[in-house]
């Protein structure tokens, strides 16, 4: 029987199905109920979700220290305000404890997918994640503890993120979800793995056996179920070109990436946090090109501390020394939203009040992030860079408020490195048009072309339906990269291209061609872009 979904992570695979069984949490609605003693049972589930979340973290650590972060993060969220106080007011209205648990994640959920964000999708998963493990224990449910033995295909109706990261990744041949879309959990796994991932298998999904063997290609989205002896030998060999294409790529992870012509281009990585740095190494990043510093902010109940910050950038530096960081300041704003900071609802939030400019707005926020990022500096090589960029006076004045800092610091003995590089983010037509004027002033350039094309184009770049307009590689968008990598080169400063399709391949030639330096990319493309940059024709 061939079954289809949706091919979301490519590679092929055969082997025994694994099926995650969904739990009974169903939740009925029961009003009248004694608020005291419902709050009494929310509150005895929330210390033994405490407890279960230590457990799975310490389990987790002593394998993989990064995914055992997503555990950590789960702590947090149980004491999350908008969450909590969503459960306390469902709860002092009488309804009963897996109810006020269900509609205050509802809520949240609902809340974090209107921002059609990557970022908070993800975390609208892990709210779902939270709340399940709350009403599993409210409903007197045990966790599904057991864990494949041999290598198997992993089928669920969906993967959550603490499902995923307990899995051990050795044993995982591919996943196939029911529901899940290509941004889930599954599939950022799956890819940063480089093993075949289906989603979205919908109705045909209740057809899959939940045992027996399966064949799958994350390619073509196809599930052959019990193959026959031809599938099964017209799929070993797909499975051969994939374990080749896979083994080809291998050796180019710790290559220097340099052009028949000898135009060495370092090939970075994009992250967004701690754990991400470990993943960047593992594919032979060159240093980091991007790590979006409003992660933090994202991931966080509150504005996070001068101390905090510090840690998280302290660490991101010591792990990839020596080799170069680049960490942009807090990108908020648009899509990306905290709660906590609440930015009036705006017509346009693309071009509105976001980046650079909340940042020169309130003064406390960047400084605390700027203290944390020179007290960090002293730990690796940093490069600070500066998102949405318009005009030069903006430059100008980032740089006085640097300098008031170091002086701050200096009168209070703090050391601080004295190479720190600091560039901007080459995001908007006026930043490329102007670039000859910027690049008298900063060190470096790194062109955002996601931005880059949702301006140039007047495409937002969230818009599936305009997905033809918002294009990278259009000739609009690529003559003011060809522009600024110009100016760049004539001011003596380096510049990278740090938006998605600093991986597109099909664009290597091009870049090479107009001499970017450096190219960064989310850590599992790494080897393909080293392979594009030493095959190149220029
Ligand atoms: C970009 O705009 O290309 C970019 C890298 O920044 P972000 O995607 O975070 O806006
Ligand atoms: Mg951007």
């Amino acid at each position: 029987m061939l079954l289809k979904g949706v091919g979301a992570s490519a590679g092929a695979a055969i082997a025994h199905i694994f099926y995650i069984k969904q739990l009974d949490l169903s939740v009925e609605k029961q009003e009248g109920s004694n608020p005291e003693t419902e709050t009494g049972r929310f509150e005895k589930a929330k210390e033994q979700a405490f407890t279960e979340l230590d457990v799975l973290f310490e389990k987790t650590a002593v394998t993989d220290s990064a995914a055992a972060q997503v555990f950590d993060i789960h702590k947090l969220m149980l004491d999350d305000p908008d969450f909590c106080d969503g459960v306390e007011d469902a709860l002092s209205s009488g309804l009963n404890a897996e109810y006020a648990v269900k509609t205050s994640a509802e809520a949240l959920i609902n809340f974090l997918g209107t921002l059609e964000n990557e970022v908070m999708r993800a975390r609208a998963a892990d709210v779902r994640d939270i709340s399940e493990r709350l009403i599993r224990i409210l409903k007197g449910l045990e966790e599904n503890d057991d864990g494949p033995n041999e290598e198997v295909i992993v089928l669920a109706e969906d993967l959550l993120p603490s499902q995923t990261v307990r899995l051990d990744r050795e044993k995982v041949a591919g996943f196939v979800t029911k529901r899940g879309s290509v941004t889930s959990h599954s599939v950022i796994l799956a890819k940063t793995m480089g093993i075949p991932c289906i989603v979205g298998m919908g109705e045909s999904f209740d057809e899959l056996p939940k045992s027996g063997e399966l064949a799958i290609d994350g390619k073509t989205g196809e599930v052959f179920v019990s193959p026959s002896d031809n599938e099964r030998n017209d799929f070993l060999l797909r499975v051969e070109i994939f374990r080749q294409q896979k083994e080809d790529l291998e050796k180019y992870r710790n290559m220097t990436a340099v052009t028949p012509k000898g135009h060495t281009v370092k090939v970075c990585a994009n992250i967004g946090g701690v754990a991400d740095a470990d993943a960047a190494k593992t594919f032979g990043a060159d240093g980091v090109g991007l790590f979006r510093s409003e992660f933090l902010y994202l991931e966080s109940p509150s504005f996070p501390s001068e101390e905090k910050q510090f840690e998280a950038y302290k660490a991101v530096l010591e792990k990839l020394s020596p080799k170069p960081v680049v960490i942009r300041t807090l990108d908020l704003g648009s899509d990306k939203q905290a709660p906590y900071f609440d930015i009036p609802e705006e017509e346009n939030p693309a071009l509105g009040y976001r980046a650079i400019r909340i940042c020169l707005k309130e003064p406390q926020i960047f400084r605390t992030q700027l203290r944390a990022l020179l007290r960090a500096s002293i730990y690796g090589k940093l490069q600070v860079m500066f998102p949405m960029i318009t005009h030069l006076g903006q430059v100008l004045e980032i740089k006085e408020i640097v300098g008031r800092i170091k002086g701050e610091l200096d009168k209070e003995g703090v050391p601080y490195s004295k190479d720190i590089e600091f560039g901007i983010m080459v995001e908007t037509p006026a930043a490329a048009v102007m670039s000859d004027e910027f690049a008298k002033v900063v060190d470096f350039f790194s062109i955002g072309t996601n931005d880059l094309t949702q301006y140039t184009m007047a495409a937002d770049r969230m818009n599936s339906r305009i997905r033809d307009t918002f294009n990278p590689a259009d000739p609009a968008v690529l003559r003011l990269i060809e522009m600024t990598a110009k100016t760049a080169h004539e001011n003596g400063i380096w510049v990278g291209i740090c938006g998605e399709s600093a991986a597109d391949t099909a664009l290597t030639d091009f870049y090479m061609s107009i001499g970017i330096d450096e190219l960064s990319v989310s850590p599992a493309s790494i080897p393909a872009v080293k392979k594009a940059v030493l095959s190149s024709n220029s």
